[in-house]
């Protein structure tokens, strides 16, 4: 049977392990929570102030990037004489709003303008995000890209962008390309760190004095209920008047040592190797109807305390009803048994009891028994010690008797 103490032991580790570990995914799903909401708002932001920078940018160069074409149904295109004019434009106009590159697609997919000269003449065929832009929609995406040259020709190392795609239309309003922003947002990163650091500062904080909290509170509770575990384990094990074991106890240790005997021969023909020792008070009654039932009560418990004192450490000393002890002898020869049951025998006989001043005599007949071949269950060995102590009272009483397994009744 597991201990009390051990199972609120496990329960509150079990509790530790539990709420440590909601805790920790608490902070990680805060911490993924914060920074994905926060970045959504950076992207938002760049994504409507792309939508204005490349709105402007059109309505200032529209001359320049329709090659002078004001036709309602004009399309994008650069005409070379002007690149130097529009790049120069593009550099003065887009580099204080932390834009590090722009692309201008025309309706075909081609880079008609970029800053970086690199990609210009260029087509994107195979970009979805190009052609949802030139289907109307505006995409954006967060990305953080390990180099980057900036307008000032600079190469920028490990820096957060947000790309944004831009439908350009032409005055009736018909889609003829698309813009490609690339935003600088890298200084909202200090800001995150920032505001995840406070986050997780006060959160981890409230969350473990909270759980301290509730341990502390569990933790009274399972001690609580231990100590009643534990009470009501003695109750259900021990007889309230002598302290010692009790009946249902008793039968559950003569249980176990028979099946351990009998797993332990396994069919081969061993000595003896566990007893149990019947023990009755010899003419109780009387002391009861001379000196009075308390004085009986006192007896009965010094009884149970002198055979506790006269046995192993490892036997069990039980009350098994009225004024009759059993104990149960593992581990030992019928030589073991039968010097046990003399010290039991003569443990009462030999001093006698003074109870309240009075002085009393008293004996006790035994019958002992070992577990022998052919015993079927424990019930069988306590039998044979029974027949003998019944042997034992029937022939004068005081006496210690054993019968081998043929004799008993
Ligand atoms: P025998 O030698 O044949 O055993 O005689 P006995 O008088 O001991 O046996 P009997 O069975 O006639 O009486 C047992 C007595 O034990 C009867 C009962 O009042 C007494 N008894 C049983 N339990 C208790 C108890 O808890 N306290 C007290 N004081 N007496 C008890
Ligand atoms: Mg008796
Ligand atoms: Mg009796």
């Amino acid at each position: 049977m597991t201990k009390p103490e051990n199972e609120s032991n496990r329960l509150m580790t079990l509790f530790s392990l539990s709420a440590l570990t909601s805790i920790a995914m608490i902070l990680v799903v805060t911490f993924v929570g914060i920074r994905s909401i926060y970045t959504q708002n950076v992207i938002e932001i760049a994504e409507q102030q792309s939508i204005s920078i490349s709105q402007a940018v059109f309505i200032q160069e529209r001359e320049l990037l329709t090659h002078g074409n004001s036709s309602t149904a004009g399309s994008l295109r650069i005409i070379p004489s002007d690149f130097g004019r529009i790049d120069q434009r593009m550099h003065d106009y887009l580099q204080p709003f932390n834009i590090v590159k722009i692309k201008v697609f025309d309706g075909h997919r081609s880079i008609i303008y970029s800053t970086d000269p690199s990609v210009i003449g260029k087509a994107d065929t195979a970009n979805v995000r190009l052609d949802a832009a030139l289907r109307g929609d505006v995409d954006a995406q967060f990305r953080t890209k390990d180099k980057i040259v900036d307008l000032a020709e600079e190469e920028r190392l490990n820096i957060d962008v947000v790309e944004t795609y831009v439908p350009v239309r032409n005055r009736a309003g018909e889609i003829i390309g698309s813009v490609e922003i690339y935003m600088d947002v890298t200084r909202y990163r200090d800001r995150l760190n920032q505001i995840l650091g406070a986050s997780m500062s006060v959160i981890g904080p409230v969350l473990l004095i909270a759980f301290a909290m509730v341990y502390l509170v569990m933790r009274r509770g399972t001690r609580r209920l231990s100590q009643y575990e534990e009470r009501l384990h003695a109750l259900a094990t021990t007889d309230v008047l002598t302290g010692i074991a009790n009946r249902r106890f008793l039968m559950n240790r003569a249980d176990e040592e028979f099946s351990r005997v009998q797993c332990e021969r396994q069919g081969k023909a061993l000595p003896e190797s566990a007893g149990c020792i019947l023990v009755d008070l010899d003419h109780f009654k009387r002391i009861n109807d001379t000196h009075g039932h308390q004085v009986g009560d006192a007896v009965l418990k010094e009884v149970a305390e002198r055979f506790e004192h006269c046995v192993r450490r490892y036997d069990t000393v039980g009350r098994y009803g009225g004024e009759e002890f059993l104990i149960v002898t593992p581990d030992s020869s019928f030589d073991d048994v039968r010097e046990i049951a003399e010290r039991v025998w003569n443990e009462v006989r030999s001093r006698p009891f003074v109870i309240e001043g009075i002085r009393i005599d008293i004996t006790v007949s035994v019958g002992f028994a070992c577990i022998e071949e052919g015993d079927v269950s424990v019930s069988d060995v306590i039998k044979r010690a029974d027949d003998s102590l019944y042997k034992a009272k029937a022939s004068g009483r005081d006496k210690i008797i054993w019968l081998p397994a043929g004799q008993a009744a």
